[in-house]
């Protein structure tokens, strides 16, 4: 529910996958709107349609969705319909609007046509190339007469802005005030002559149209805010606050490459990374709480504390260590009921016929591996052995607890324990093992680890009384069985 005026947005160019920074942006104006009781808009820069397909629109927002970072206000995406009183959200249905706006500009003098050529203006450019000074418009259409215009016809022109004397100051919440020399600046095009609108044109007449309070975005877009308010204050439109927050590094300190692995958010899902996790994590790219030190938070806490006066202005590296972490934390915090949810569908991939179990067991299968296991994925290797008996054991594991002089009598030990437990519980089979381990002076790890080895070949994995019970009594016999027959039968390594 939106209860303040706070309007903000995300305008990606839907030319590929979701960036992890573009992600970033997203995520500090849905926290910025969700801790103000604002809108959040998802708007489309979809002007470059070389570069944009709807499979990339697709692609994106199903990044979104995953990540659920909900948009109040934007396009149409799968079965829902465009959403929003400022529409539309794409800015290839908006070109009209551009050129209304620039109509306006010219007939206010704050902008004109040039009708200079590509020739012209690509000959000048060689010139100050030459004469090694920066390339400016040499200003020969800024002060055409009505007559000159009239005398050029139907000539296609482009549209510049006229630059005003004067300074432009963006007052930006991150990075502070930052002062322009507007002679700095020469007139720049704001529509070609082919009737497109330049992206600062675009930008501005979407934000100043669509009411947006404040621009929260990329620090490599800080170059063109000065355009910006220069564009805001002569179109008549109340100027947003900016807020422009560092780009995302690399583990080595680079700019988040597009080829590396992890730069599309949805790798992140293949992964088994929860999307708390990575909401939580790139939270932390750039913000930081007042509680200092805290690294964990739950998406609720974000939406509470979330400022933008605690933005940083350092870029942030990316930290793979702290996000496993934050992605075991996460995996924990779940209900196991609902971490039954997220991992029955990779198992599913995986082919494990998971349909022929209770719902209950297979709750208590991903209860009994949620303290262990770092993603979701790992949940293949953490429970395949419930579905099937190991075809090999562990070589480390073999030399280990099936080839020592006790690992016999342990295995029987632990069998006979089995056999004769009067209840098939955790508490009755740890009983019956520590009893048993005491009776015999044998170390209870040799009989812990052998039927761990035993039942699913390998050497880690979940508690060992949980998988036993889970595994459920029949098929724990038979494995340990098969287990001495393949110790008594085989040297180390012959299985
Ligand atoms: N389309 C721009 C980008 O993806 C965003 C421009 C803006 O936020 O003003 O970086």
């Amino acid at each position: 529910m939106t209860t303040s005026a706070v309007r903000c947005r995300v305008a990606p160019s839907p030319s590929g996958f979701l960036h992890i920074g573009t992600a970033k942006t997203a995520l500090y104006n849905w926290l910025f709107a969700r801790s103000n009781g604002g809108t959040f808009i998802l708007r489309l820069e979809d002007t470059d349609a070389e570069r944009t397909e709807e499979q990339y629109v697709q692609a994106m927002c199903e990044g979104f969705k995953w990540l659920g970072i909900e948009w109040d206000e934007g396009p149409e995406f799968g079965d829902e319909p465009e959403k929003g009183a400022f529409g539309p959200y794409r800015q290839s249905q908006r070109l009209q609007l551009y050129s209304e706006e620039a109509a306006r500009l010219v007939a206010e003098g704050k902008a004109y046509r040039c009708y200079c050529t590509k020739e012209e203006l690509d000959a000048q450019r060689e010139q100050a190339a030459l004469e090694k000074r920066p390339p400016r418009y040499s200003g020969k259409c800024r002060n055409l007469t009505p007559e000159e215009i009239a005398a050029k016809g139907d000539t296609p022109y482009a549209i510049r802005f006229r630059v005003p004397e004067g300074e432009t100051v963006i007052d930006d919440i991150i990075q502070g005030p930052v002062r322009i020399q507007n002679k700095e600046y020469d007139d720049f095009i704001i529509v070609k002559s082919n009737g497109d609108a330049i992206f600062h044109l675009a930008v501005v007449v979407d934000d100043g149209l669509m009411k947006i309070t404040h621009v929260i975005r990329g620090d490599d877009h800080l170059t063109n805010a000065g355009r910006h308010v220069m564009l805001f204050n002569a179109l008549g439109y109340p100027l947003p606050k900016f807020a422009h927050h560092p780009l995302i590094h690399d583990e080595q300190g680079r700019k988040y490459s597009k080829r590396l692995h992890g730069a599309n958010v949805l790798d992140w899902r293949k992964d088994g990374y929860l999307p708390e996790t990575m909401i939580n994590y790139i939270s932390l790219l750039g913000w930081t709480s007042e509680e200092e030190g805290r690294e964990f938070y739950t998406l609720d806490e974000l939406k509470q504390l979330f400022t933008l006066k605690r933005l940083t202005k350092s870029p942030a590296r990316f930290d793979r260590k702290k996000l496993d972490w934050l992605n075991g934390q996460h995996i924990r915090m779940l209900s196991p009921d609902a971490l039954c949810d997220r991992v029955l569908p990779i198992l599913r991939e995986q082919g494990f016929p998971v349909d022929e179990r209770s719902r209950d067991w297979l709750v208590e299968m991903a209860a009994i591996c949620q303290e262990k296991i770092p993603t979701l994925n790992h949940i293949i290797p953490y429970t395949d052995f419930f579905f099937a008996a190991p075809t090999a054991y562990d070589e480390k594991g073999d030399r280990k607890f099936f080839r020592q002089d006790t690992s016999l009598q342990a295995l029987e030990a632990a069998l006979e324990c089995m056999r004769q437990a009067d209840e098939w519980t955790v508490t009755a089979l740890k009983e019956s093992y520590e009893a048993a381990a005491e009776q015999k002076e044998l170390k209870i790890g040799a009989l812990v680890n052998g039927t761990r080895l035993a039942l699913t070949g390998k050497t880690v994995g979940p508690g060992l009384y949980e998988l036993v019970k889970l595994l459920g009594r029949e098929e724990s016999v038979q494995r340990m069985e098969a287990a001495l027959n393949y110790i008594k039968t085989s040297g180390e390594g012959t299985a």
